[in-house]
């Protein structure tokens, strides 16, 4: 598989769940990938490792997306090494749960810091240095399309902005033909959201499909986002949820 035969990509949050098999899908189809990672340097060698496998350059980052620094430093490092940048995977996001009278002013910094300040900066790094035709591609949620429970108003707020930021880009960057678009999971199975864990069940009861989806699932839309295929769609929301919204 040659899609992305002589492009370079860099995924935030590589080392693990949906952006490792993003990383490893887009370098099965020919790209060279960095990665960055926060706390899993074993897990993010272990992506690197299958990189390789797949014949193509693969190298990790360690960048706390609640670090401009570190983040902007990442983004410039990996089109360094890489020689360029022509797709962008904005995909590191923590989880965080909590009714609205016990998420404290900490939480809400700190989710906002990696799940909004962190994305914004690094698609703002990202879009210095992408190549005119590129591409960009935000993991949000589907719970931005639909609050399905209660104790989510932090988390669905900042995949909210993720969805804001990507219709934002894809006006500012279109001159240049570069699209920017967003994926949004329904309930997949990561270290995050186990098909097995509490909050399992009660998700699986408002799917069309009873099932939790699987990160290369997230990563096959992120792939057709990526290719010559999704050349018109920008500014759009992808929505892989198995049917969360329906
Ligand atoms: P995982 O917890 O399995 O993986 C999260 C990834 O993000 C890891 O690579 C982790 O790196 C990285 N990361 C976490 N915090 C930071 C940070 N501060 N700085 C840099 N990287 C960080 O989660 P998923 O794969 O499930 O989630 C990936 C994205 O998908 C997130 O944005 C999430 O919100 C979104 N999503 C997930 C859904 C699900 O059901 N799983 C549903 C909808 C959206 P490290 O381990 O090195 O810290």
């Amino acid at each position: 598989m040659t899609e992305f035969a002589g492009k370079t990509a860099l995924v935030t949050g590589g080392s693990r769940g949906i952006g490792a098999a993003v990383a490893v899908a887009l370098a099965e189809r020919g790209a060279d990938v960095a990665i960055t990672y926060n706390s899993s340097p074993e897990d993010a060698a272990a992506v690197v490792k299958q990189l390789e496998a797949a014949g193509r350059r693969g190298f990790a980052i360690e960048a706390d997306a609640a670090s401009a620094e570190a983040v902007v430093a990442a983004v410039g490092r990996a089109y360094g090494v890489l020689g360029g940048l022509d797709i962008f995977v904005n995909n590191a996001g923590v989880g965080s749960l909590g009714m609205i009278d016990e998420v404290t002013l900490e939480e809400l910094d700190r989710v906002l810091a990696i799940n909004v300040r962190g994305p914004y900066v690094a698609a703002q790094a990202a879009a210095g240095v992408l190549a005119d035709g590129g591409r960009m591609i935000h993991v949000g949620s589907a719970i931005a399309e639909r609050a399905t429970g209660p104790g989510m108003s932090l988390y669905t707020m900042s995949k909210s902005a993720v969805a804001g930021l990507s219709k934002g880009l894809a006006r500012d960057l279109g001159a240049r033909g570069i699209t920017s678009n967003v994926v949004q999971p329904g309930p997949i199975d990561t270290s995050m959201n186990p098909a097995d864990g509490p909050f399992a069940e009660a998700q699986r009861a408002f799917l069309a499909l009873p099932r939790f989806g699987t990160p290369a699932e997230v990563a096959a839309a992120v792939v057709y986002l990526a290719g010559s295929a999704a050349g018109y769609i920008t500014g759009t929301e992808l929505t892989i949820d198995g049917g969360h919204a329906a």
